[in-house]
């Protein structure tokens, strides 16, 4: 089993469990175990010894139509309550950059999207879950049922149980396309600046071009005319195997992001649902063009202040160190809500790069988890691969017991 960066893997045994009670027998067996959703998260946490698939539990999919809140198993994808949800004008109220995440893997992750105007994280329209204790017994948590459990579970990556099944309030869906603006900006500061001075936008998100540090930020909002005709669905293209390791390098990025820039123009266009949210998505395992040795995204999330100096620093270091990124990609988040125990998110900006880790490695990860903390930044939990525990947004001594553990529990302890 590998996370999404194939960077991490491991040989652990996974269980299938087709109920709740299943699940609740193999967390009584002796040993650690940990949920593994639809393993979209980069890193080494949902990889373990012992590894609870969950995607094999009911769907148990009811949604009211007159309210929009959906129940449906822990296992079931985003991709799968959108297909049910969307011709009934209806859709999820966060929408992450993929839609192959599973509903566990979002509650534990608190997966945020690009929402402007509206929470930005998932945990605000959670209603309630069931999750099975390290006692094996089964519990509902809301904020009022098991309120610290609740909490604790939400960005808490799988550390207080396995979630089998949730309720989520769901928004209504205004139309299936989004009118998409696209602004230049000259430098980072100028991506932070339109971005903070936009306040009409429901959804913002932004790019930088690694090299010349120029960038494009992408405004949205759904259309209000009452167009009749939905989107035409395009079917994925698969990449079945893994690229040689050469294949994408500085020169061949080089090309993409020069032609990524050109297509890109500023201007107005209508785009639909699927592509201005999940642009990726129209390439399955894409993480395969990597190849073997895979790769990582490292994400911090600065405060408002800090983040022109966080970001400039954390990629003049990259500079300094003769990488190149191969995607850099911004996002301005609000405030969480006070009772959140976990999560990297803060009123302020996040940078999501992606790289090929070199050999010297361990070095620059030391460097860049420095200047995040420096700049008083979180690295998210699900990208990470090989921080260090003081810059990950999850309180690990608020997860005590050693019932449910990963690969990146084990990292943390070493
Ligand atoms: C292309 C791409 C774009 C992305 N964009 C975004 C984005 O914009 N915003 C964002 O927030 N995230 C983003 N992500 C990250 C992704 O949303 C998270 O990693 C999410 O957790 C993946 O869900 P999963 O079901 O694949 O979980 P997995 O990767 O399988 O597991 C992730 C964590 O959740 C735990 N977990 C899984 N299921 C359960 C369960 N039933 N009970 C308890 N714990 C469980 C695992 O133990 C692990 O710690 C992106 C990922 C990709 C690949």
């Amino acid at each position: 089993m590998a996370g999404w960066g194939n960077f991490r893997n491991c040989f652990g045994t996974v269980f299938y469990p087709e109920t709740a009670q299943d699940v609740q027998k193999i967390v009584r067996e002796p040993g650690a175990c940990i949920a593994f959703g639809n393993g979209r998260s980069y890193g080494d946490s949902a990889l373990g010894e012992r590894i609870v698939y969950t995607r094999s539990l009911p769907p148990v999919f009811n949604f009211d139509a007159e309210t929009g809140v959906l129940r449906c198993g822990a296992g079931v994808l985003f991709a799968d309550i959108l297909a049910k949800v969307i011709p009934l004008r209806w859709m999820l109220p966060v929408l992450p950059g993929t839609r192959y995440i599973t509903v566990g893997g979002a509650i534990a992750a608190n997966v945020h999207g690009k929402n402007q105007r509206t929470p930005n994280l998932l945990s605000h329209y959670l209603l309630d879950f069931q999750l099975v204790t390290e006692t094996g017994d089964v519990q509902r948590c809301s904020r009022t049922q098991h309120p610290a459990v609740f909490w604790n579970t939400i960005g808490g990556m799988g550390r207080t149980g396995i979630i089998t099944e949730a309720r989520l309030q769901l928004v209504p869906l205004p139309s299936e396309w989004l009118e998409q603006r696209t602004e230049l900006a000259a430098d980072l500061a100028e991506v932070l600046t339109t971005l903070a001075n936009n306040s009409t936008a429901e959804f913002a998100v932004a790019w930088l071009h690694p090299t010349r540090r120029t960038g494009r930020v992408f405004f949205a909002q759904f259309t209000t005319d009452a167009s009749p005709t939905r989107p035409r669905t395009t079917r994925p293209l698969n990449i079945p195997f893994f690229a040689p390791n050469a294949l994408l390098n500085r020169h061949t990025m080089r090309w993409y992001h020069h032609w990524y820039a050109w297509k890109n123009r500023p201007g107005v266009r209508r785009v639909p649902l699927e592509q201005y949210f999940f642009p990726l998505d129209g390439l399955l395992n894409w993480n395969r063009l990597y190849g073997r040795r895979g790769f990582v995204q490292y994400q911090a999330c600065f405060p408002r202040a800090q983040a022109l100096a966080g970001g400039a620093v954390l990629l003049d270091t990259l500079d300094k160190h003769g990488l190149m990124p191969f995607l850099v990609v911004l996002k301005q988040h609000h405030a969480p809500e006070p009772e959140l125990v976990h999560g990297f998110v803060q009123d302020g900006f996040s940078l999501a790069i992606d790289l090929k880790p070199p050999r010297n490695w361990p070095q620059i990860i030391q460097d860049l988890d420095a200047v995040t903390a420096q700049f008083g930044g979180k690295i998210y939990a699900v990208k990470d691969a090989s921080s260090s525990p003081g810059v990950i947004g999850l309180r690990h001594e608020r997860l005590l017991g050693t019932k449910f553990a990963s690969m990146q529990t084990g990292r943390y302890k070493r």
